[in-house]
């Protein structure tokens, strides 16, 4: 046997396993990783952006959400201490690598109230506490990470793996894209969104079970930071949800940038948008994505190709997202340049194209998106202005979900799939939480 444990994919689920099983001594152990090293990384290739030593969340704002409801699948494995006492361990181990102290969004009684201020407004504002490690300081995390690993998990990059290899119902190794073989006794594959369609395609030939998840499809809105500063200030990133009044579908806040911008995401050939903040540098805005969650009428079950479709078609219309003044949309006119510059809110993306989103989106997803912006109106006056800038499309994609225990092992003896890429978390720390589980249930199995 070439190693104890491959690990497929080295972003946070797969670089948390690595630290695990370094940790508890377990060895050798090989962490394989297509993209580049972290030092090779550069935001400005967008080859780079989703791949290499660090995964997706190299670049992402660093938001470690501390909370059991968010992020994730995990709590379907887990009862709820030991999956709170799973993300306080990696959530220290972020804090012991150099992410900052400052925990925010804890329970206090301006945010009791602010609650009870929602509830009037048709919201339920979900506390959820957050550790903000900033676009910025990922990087410097990471770089600590790697380091710890250095001489303890051996790393190689830039190297694919094409398939993964089982022989009578177990794990036998790796086949590399360069046509090598790699053996070993356990395999995790942590491929993230970026190797979604890879781990679909390897669940297939494998026989594993998937399971299609949801599609949230919505705009990334933006406006002056003062409008939303009180709640931003009590919770810094509030999760809000409201049920649309006309079609009753769930509607929903999603990352929040206090101070940020919003910037592009290339989704596999289509360019989609997204929000960020710097841990020390700010614009005068505040962006969040509105998100509609729909269930689709049977027998439709590919919310990935629907999310898709509707994401080109923003890039069709506009040549990459659309940007429109919602006053704008509402008296049912495009914006073009002019409008825009005369707008309150100036737009930190200067890529969008100045357009009309209700050529994009379908009815009952923009409905519900301005019906969400009125609720929001209530509890933060300002943000159903004629001058509030939305972004389309923002859509979020999860991975099929593949059967797995527990332990995050799959019906293939000794084959361990965690992270985004396998439908099990949405986020940093349930990733990270993920590729820890499976190295414990790796190294218990070792005793
Ligand atoms: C712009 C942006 C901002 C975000 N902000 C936040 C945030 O603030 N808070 C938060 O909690 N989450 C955030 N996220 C989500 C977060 O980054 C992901 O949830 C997290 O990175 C998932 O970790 P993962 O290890 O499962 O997958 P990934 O981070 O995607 O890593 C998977 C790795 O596997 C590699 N890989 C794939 N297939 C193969 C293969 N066949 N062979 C070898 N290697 C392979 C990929 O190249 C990749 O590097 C953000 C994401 C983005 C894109």
């Amino acid at each position: 046997m070439d190693y104890e444990a491959i690990i497929v994919g080295a972003g946070p689920a797969g670089i948390f396993a690595a630290l695990t099983f370094a940790d508890l001594g377990i060895g050798p152990v090989l962490l394989v990783e297509q993209g580049k090293d972290l030092d090779k990384r550069s935001h400005e290739a967008v080859e780079d952006r989703l791949c290499g030593w660090g995964g997706a969340g190299a670049y992402s704002d660093g938001k470690l959400t501390l909370s059991t409801h968010v992020g994730g699948v995990l709590g379907e494995y887990l009862d709820e201490r030991s999956l709170f006492q799973l993300l306080e361990t990696a959530d220290g181990m972020y804090a012991a690598h150099g992410a900052p102290d400052r925990i925010f969004g804890e329970r206090t009684p301006r945010f009791d109230s602010l609650a009870e201020r929602a509830r009037l407004a048709d919201l339920e504002l979900v506390p959820s506490r957050i550790r903000h490690i900033g676009t910025e300081n990922c990087r410097n995390v990471l770089e600590r990470f790697r380091s710890s690993l250095a001489g303890r998990v051996e790393t190689r990059t830039g190297c694919r793996v094409k398939g993964l290899l089982a022989e009578g119902g177990r794990i036998q190794g790796v086949l590399l894209s360069d046509g090598s073989v790699v053996n070993a006794r356990f395999v995790i594959a942590a491929p993230g969104r970026s190797g979604a369609r890879w781990m679909k395609e390897q669940a297939a030939s494998l026989g594993l079970k998937t399971r299609a998840t949801s599609v949230d499809i919505g705009v990334r809105v933006e406006l002056p930071a003062v409008v939303l500063r009180e709640i931003t200030d009590i919770t810094y990133e509030s999760k809000l949800i409201h049920y649309s009044k006309t079609f009753d579908e769930r509607v929903r806040t999603f990352c929040m940038n206090p101070y940020g911008e919003v910037v592009t995401e290339e989704n596999g050939g289509i360019t989609t948008v997204n929000g960020h903040s710097y841990a020390d540098k700010r614009s005068e805005n505040t962006n969040f994505a509105i998100l509609v969650s729909s269930a689709f009428t049977e027998p439709f079950d590919d919310p990935i190709a629907y999310g898709r479709y509707i994401a080109h078609l923003a890039n069709l219309l506009g040549g990459g997202p659309i940007v429109q003044r919602l006053g704008d949309l509402l008296a049912g006119r495009r914006s073009n340049p002019a409008r825009i510059a005369r707008g309150l809110t100036r737009p930190t993306l200067q890529s969008a194209t100045p357009g009309d989103l209700s050529f994009v989106f379908p009815y009952r997803h923009l409905l519900s998106i301005m019906e969400m912006l009125e609720a929001l109106e209530k509890l933060a006056p300002g943000v159903n202005s004629r001058h509030t800038l939305l972004y389309g499309v923002e859509v979020k994609f999860y991975s099929n979900r593949i059967e797995v225990s527990p332990q995050m092992e799959t019906r293939v003896k000794n084959l361990f799939a965690v992270g985004d890429g396998a439908g099990i978390s949405r986020g940093l720390l349930q990733a990270s939480a993920s590729g820890m589980l499976a190295a414990r249930a790796i190294a218990e199995r070792m005793k």
